[in-house]
């Protein structure tokens, strides 16, 4: 369809190399897109300035080429962007939809692991020497949504109807805000990405709303885990993967995402592979989030 054209997307953190977690969310929004013919784009998540690691954005870009995970268009940066988020920000506090916060972390820690919305009518004002977290006000997110590949998610409330912070107190944008205005800004339709972010997908649809903006499709792909019983909590501590050549990766990638690539492809090159993998995307074989994927090269 012309008018509602399939773009996906990958959007690491270049807090480090690419890893086997990383390359699966790299490979399943890749077919997700490509099987019907859409675009794939890369966006370089470097909102954390503190967390990049120098040289680690063009290795992912490298890596990525190696696996003939070719992007479309240019790379985007969030680094880049501020001037954008600024304004969104500004927009949603002339709308009165964000509030300035000074809690401390042992504050919020003695709410009870959410936080209670205690600055929402204090009209905070910034200063020098007592700069302000911002909070998205958010009552009213729906704890429901329909998972692309994990089918009906119910959230829980508490977690949907947190006051999250929007801005630190450090003067960054979080993650949360500014990956919806890029999801916007580069008209993403369908969102495919690690477990990890499940929960905050249902946050992540409200500000699609507030922004007067069409939500994508979000599907999640389990996280994967080291041995038997060890989930990873944060992806990152995976073990880089430059030990296996790209097509031993890519069709192990494929068998974990569920997909059966035939044996006559081990060892293949990455591009037979990968078309292969395009015309027989079965986004039904992903296994589902509950259980327990192991990482085949630990
Ligand atoms: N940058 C995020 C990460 O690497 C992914 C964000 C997303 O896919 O929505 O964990
Ligand atoms: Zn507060």
């Amino acid at each position: 369809d012309q008018a509602f054209p399939i773009v996906g997307r990958f959007a690491p953190s270049p807090s480090g190399p690419l890893h086997f977690g990383s390359l699966l969310a790299a490979v399943a929004s890749f077919l997700h897109a490509k099987s019907r013919g859409g675009q794939w784009l890369l966006r370089i998540e470097d909102i954390d300035q503190p967390r990049t690691q120098p040289g680690a954005a063009d290795a992912i870009q490298r890596d990525l080429a190696a696996f003939g995970l070719h992007w479309d268009g240019p790379v985007w940066y969030q680094s880049e962007r501020l001037e954008r988020y600024q304004q969104v920000f500004d927009q949603l506090k002339e709308a009165e939809l964000i509030y300035g916060c000074d809690c401390s972390r042992k504050q919020v820690a003695a709410m009870g692991g959410h936080y209670n919305g205690h600055c929402r009518e204090r009209q905070l004002e910034p200063s020098h020497e007592k700069p302000l977290a911002y909070r998205l006000k958010s009552s009213g997110v729906q704890t429901d949504f329909y998972d692309t590949l994990q089918g009906p998610q119910q959230i829980p409330a508490p977690f949907c109807q947190e006051d999250y912070i929007i801005k630190r107190r450090d003067g960054l944008f979080a993650y949360q805000l500014v990956v919806v205005i890029d999801d916007i800004d580069q008209q993403i339709s369908e969102v495919i990405r690690g477990a990890d972010l499940l929960e905050m997908t249902t946050r992540q649809q409200r500000l699609f709303q507030l922004l007067d903006a069409t939500a994508p499709a979000f599907g999640h792909i389990p996280l994967i885990s080291a041995k038997a019983g060890f989930k990873l909590s944060k992806q990152n501590h995976a073990p880089a993967i430059h030990l296996q050549p790209p097509s031993t990766l890519l069709f192990q990638a494929l068998n974990v995402l569920g997909q059966s690539c035939p044996n006559e492809f081990s060892g293949a090159p990455v591009d037979e592979i990968l078309s292969w993998a395009i015309q027989n995307w079965l986004p039904s074989a992903v296994p589902k989030v509950s259980e327990i994927v192991l990482n085949p090269f630990n």
